[in-house]
């Protein structure tokens, strides 16, 4: 298959989304079919988990239960965006364009999970679910996070100090254990030096 899966991760203001756009451009100047993408997906199951976080829906209150409900929803929603005949990762894939997709299942290990148990919860809701031709983490320290996020308009439930710091933590142990096709980027280096290590890696996956 000639369309690569690529994700990035990170914690919120990390500059995934900066970077999944920057490499996007960098493959298709290099006559590379790509697009970006992200979860939760825009489908239909992305579409009410949203709604969710803008309280246009309501979920449960209690934050556990809440944590249980986001693992549920994303599980579905990934299996909607990796699986989908119109618009799905893999069919696009076969198409031969790749994928650049910000968040992927590591994301609910971290988001949606404070002790071992809820942990092992989330992975066997994922088990299924197969490895990225490559990971891209972006290990941001949470001080510059939280200065980049204080300038947005908008915040989201996940994003504040406390939350940071458990997600950050979450992450080490993640990639510890998913360390196979996994490029790990100093989230404090610039935009460009951070493209530069990415595009070098990224491009290895075409020869
Ligand atoms: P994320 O999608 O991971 O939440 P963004 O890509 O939206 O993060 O980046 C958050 C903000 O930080 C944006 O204003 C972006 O321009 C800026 N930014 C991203 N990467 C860097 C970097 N390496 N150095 C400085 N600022 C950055």
């Amino acid at each position: 298959m000639l369309g690569k899966f690529i994700v990035f991760e990170g914690i919120d203001g990390s500059g995934t989304s900066t970077q999944s756009e920057m490499l996007k451009d960098y493959l298709l100047d290099n006559n590379i079919k790509a697009v970006t993408t992200a979860e939760p997906s825009s489908g239909p199951i992305g579409n009410l988990i949203r709604e969710g976080f803008k309280k246009r829906v309501a979920f449960v209150d209690d934050s556990k239960l809440f944590d249980e409900q986001m693992a549920y929803l994303f599980a579905a929603d990934r299996h909607d965006h990796l699986y989908n005949k119109v618009d799905g990762i893999f069919s696009l894939n076969k198409k031969n364009i790749t994928t650049i997709s910000t968040r992927y299942f590591f994301s609910s290990l971290v988001y949606h999970v404070t002790n071992d148990k809820e942990y092992k919860f989330v992975k066997k809701l994922n088990e299924k679910f197969p490895l990225p031709d490559l990971t891209i983490y972006i290990d941001n320290p949470v001080e510059i996070s939280l200065e980049r996020i204080a300038l947005r308009a908008h915040r989201d439930t996940y994003e504040n100090k406390e939350k940071l710091e458990k997600v950050s933590k979450n992450y080490k142990k993640v990639f510890a254990e998913y360390n196979q096709n996994l490029l790990v980027v100093d989230g404090s280096l610039s935009i460009m030096e951070i493209h530069n290590i990415i595009k070098r890696e990224v491009i290895k996956l075409y020869e």
